[in-house]
C-alpha cells in the first residue's frame, strides 16, 4: 500500500561517482604525495601503505575534484598556464594544479606550451574549492597551515627538481629547476562562484619548515609515533572523513567519546579537569562581552561597517508537520490513515483533571551528559 505514496527516484549518481573516483590515481597512491601532508598521523598510515579502515562520505570532496578540473581546463585554455603536472624527488611527489610561468622562462619552451598571459615571475598556484560555510574564514585568515605547507612543498619541488622527467612533460622537464618567485591560492566558492585570490612571495625558508615536516613523518617507525594533528571525530571534519579514523582512535565506544580514550588514568584526569577549569574562567568574560556587543546591535540596518559586513538570518516561521494536508494525501492514495492515541491531548486532560501524567523510562533515549565542574572540598 505505501509503494503509491513513495514516488520511484531516477537512478543515483552517488555510487558511479564513488567508484570513479576510489580508480583515480591519486586514490591507489601509497607514497607520501604533497597534498597528503594535512594531518601527521594520516601521512603515516599513507606511507606505511596501511589499508583504510574507513570509508566515509565523499560527495562533497568529489564535488570539488570537478570542479577543480573544470576551472583547470579553462586556466589552460585561455591563458596557456601549465596544469596538473607532476614534480618529485626521492622523498615526496605530487600534482601542481598551475604554473604560470614568466616570459624569460616561457622563451625556453616551442611557442605552443608558451602562457598566452604571462606572469611577472614564475607562479605557483593551487585551487581550493570552499562552501559558503567556510567562506568568511578564508577572506579573514586565507590559507590554513596544511594548506599552505602542501604549496610549499610543489613549489621547492620545481624550484629544486624542476617538473618531472615522465611521459606527457618531456619538454617541460627539459627546463630543469625554475626560480618561483610567487605562490598563489585561488579560492573557489562553491555555492556562489565567488572567487578569491590569495598571493605571497615564495620563501625557501617557509619552504624548509614544510620539508622539516615531512621528514618527521617519513622517520617515524609507526604511524602511532606520530601526532594526531586534528582534534578528532566529532571535533573535526576532516577526522569525520578520515580513512583512517578507526585506526587512529579505536572502534567507536558505546555512550563516550572518542578522545575519551585519550585519558589513561586519574593523574590524566586532574590535569585535564584543571585546564577545563582554567579554560572556562578564559573564555567567560569574551563570551560575557559578546553576548552585550550582540544586545547593542540588535535591530541594526545590514550593511557594510568599516572592514565587517553585517546581515541577519533567522527569525522564520518553522516548518511544523501539516498533519491536515498528510490526511488529504493519504486519502487521496486510498492508503488508511493510522489512528494512534493523541498523546498531546490526554496530557492535557490529565493535567486539567489534577491526575499526575504517568512517565515511563525510555532506556533508548538518553538525556545529553553535561560536565560540571566545582571546586573540591579540602579534606
Ligand atoms: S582521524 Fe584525524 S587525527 Fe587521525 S589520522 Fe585521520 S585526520 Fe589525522
Amino acid at each position: 500500500m505505501t509503494v503509491a505514496l513513495v514516488p520511484e527516484r531516477p537512478v543515483s549518481l552517488w555510487p558511479a561517482a564513488h567508484a570513479a573516483d576510489a580508480r583515480r590515481p591519486r586514490s591507489l597512491q601509497t607514497k607520501i604525495g604533497a597534498s597528503d601532508t594535512v594531518c601527521a598521523r594520516r601521512a603515516g598510515y599513507l606511507l606505511h601503505g596501511c589499508t583504510p579502515t574507513d570509508g566515509g562520505e565523499k560527495r562533497k570532496a568529489i564535488l570539488g575534484t570537478w570542479l577543480h578540473e573544470g576551472a583547470l581546463e579553462a586556466i589552460r585554455n585561455e591563458y596557456g598556464w601549465i596544469i596538473e603536472r607532476r614534480v618529485e624527488d626521492d622523498t615526496i611527489r605530487g600534482h601542481i594544479d598551475a604554473v604560470q610561468l614568466d616570459s624569460r622562462t616561457a622563451l625556453r619552451l616551442p611557442k605552443r606550451l608558451r602562457p598566452r598571459l604571462p606572469a611577472e615571475e614564475v607562479t605557483v598556484e593551487d585551487i581550493k574549492t570552499k562552501s559558503t560555510f567556510q567562506w568568511d574564514n578564508i577572506l579573514r585568515h586565507g590559507a590554513s597551515y596544511a594548506e599552505l605547507r602542501q604549496v610549499l612543498l610543489y613549489a621547492d619541488l620545481l624550484r629544486t627538481e624542476g617538473f618531472a622527467d615522465v611521459r606527457g612533460q618531456r619538454q617541460l622537464a627539459r627546463l630543469g629547476p625554475l626560480p618561483v618567485g610567487r605562490i598563489r591560492f585561488r579560492f573557489l566558492n562553491r555555492d556562489s562562484g565567488d572567487d578569491h585570490v590569495q598571493e605571497m612571495p615564495f620563501q625557501a625558508e617557509q619552504a624548509r619548515g614544510a620539508r622539516w615536516w615531512v621528514n618527521q613523518v617519513r622517520a617515524a617507525e609507526a604511524p602511532e609515533d606520530l601526532p594526531r594533528t586534528f582534534p578528532g571525530p566529532g571535533l573535526s571534519a576532516i577526522c569525520d572523513n578520515c580513512p583512517f579514523r578507526t585506526a587512529c582512535w579505536g572502534p567507536a565506544l558505546a555512550g563516550h567519546r572518542p578522545q575519551s580514550m585519550l585519558i589513561h588514568d586519574d593523574a590524566e584526569r586532574q590535569q585535564a579537569l584543571a585546564e577545563y577549569v582554567e579554560v572556562s574562567e578564559q573564555i567567560k568574560p569574551l563570551k560575557d562581552r559578546l553576548k552585550v556587543l550582540r544586545a547593542r546591535l540588535d535591530g541594526s540596518a545590514e550593511g557594510v561597517y568599516g572592514d565587517n559586513t553585517l546581515s541577519w538570518s533567522g527569525g522564520n516561521p518553522t516548518k511544523v508537520d501539516d498533519v491536515d494536508a498528510m490526511v488529504v494525501l493519504f486519502k487521496q492514495a486510498g492508503v488508511p490513515v493510522p489512528m494512534a492515541p493523541d498523546a498531546t491531548v490526554m496530557k492535557a486532560q490529565l493535567m486539567a483533571a489534577g491526575i499526575p501524567v504517568p512517565v515511563r523510562l525510555d532506556h533508548e533515549r538518553r538525556t545529553s551528559v553535561s560536565i560540571n565542574v566545582t571546586t573540591a572540598k579540602k579534606p
